[in-house]
């Protein structure tokens, strides 16, 4: 694994152009949300692509916007006919995936293009789309991880218990990925992640 040092640059890990595709992951609770809602708002540039999710919509969010809202028939229908470039249950309740046609159509387009989903979902695309750049999103610390983790103090110990187990599985991943960005300051992760994409820093 290589950690990035230079966030100026878009050095693909063993040369070459950078990625077209970059896939963003992590842990749970290290603030990708955060890291690519900064990423849309300052670099409008790139892609960034519309999960479809069978959750349901939070206050604020919009429908074809920060989500496809959809129906578990719905979801069941885009899986059976393959439409969907990779999808996972999340925290073992809702489902969410990536439909396969954009991805593909803004590829085609050369337009720079940003996947943030979760581990198991970033495996699927490695495995599909093996010329991607797989990045992931580290918490500053493993201390600062189980503050944003249990930092509420709402959850059971139990819950707590579980949570960091979760938390433990997730960091072991980062040695499959071609980077490391440590969510220190999300403006700051967010610049290091366009320069691995290769876009100049706003
Ligand atoms: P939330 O419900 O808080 O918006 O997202 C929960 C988790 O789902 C996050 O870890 C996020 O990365 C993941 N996620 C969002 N969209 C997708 C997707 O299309 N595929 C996969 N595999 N995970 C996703």
């Amino acid at each position: 694994m290589s950690t990035s040092q230079s966030p100026a640059g878009p050095p693909a890990p063993g040369g070459g152009e950078p990625a077209r595709l970059t896939v963003l992951a992590g842990p749970t609770a290290v603030g990708k949300g955060t890291v690519s809602a900064d990423l849309r708002r300052r670099y409008p540039q790139v892609w960034i692509s519309v999960s479809a999710t069978t959750r349901p919509q939070r206050p604020g969010e919009v429908d074809g916007v920060h989500y496809h809202f959809v129906t578990e028939d719905v979801f069941d229908g885009y899986v059976e006919r393959g439409e969907l470039l990779e999808w996972a249950r999340v925290h073992g309740r809702h489902r969410y995936g990536t439909p396969r046609r954009p991805v593909e159509e803004v590829l085609a387009s050369g337009r720079p293009a940003l996947l943030e989903i979760d581990l198991a979902g970033a495996r699927q695309v490695r495995a599909a789309m093996p010329a991607a750049r797989f990045v992931f999103l580290a918490p500053p610390s493993w201390e600062e991880l189980v503050r944003r983790l249990v930092g509420r103090g709402t959850e059971t110990e139990e819950e707590r218990e579980r949570r960091l187990a979760t938390a433990r599985v997730e960091l072991a991943a980062e040695p499959e990925f071609d980077v490391t960005i440590y969510n220190d300051d999300v403006r700051r992760a967010t610049d290091e992640l366009v320069g691995w994409m290769g876009l100049p820093a706003s």
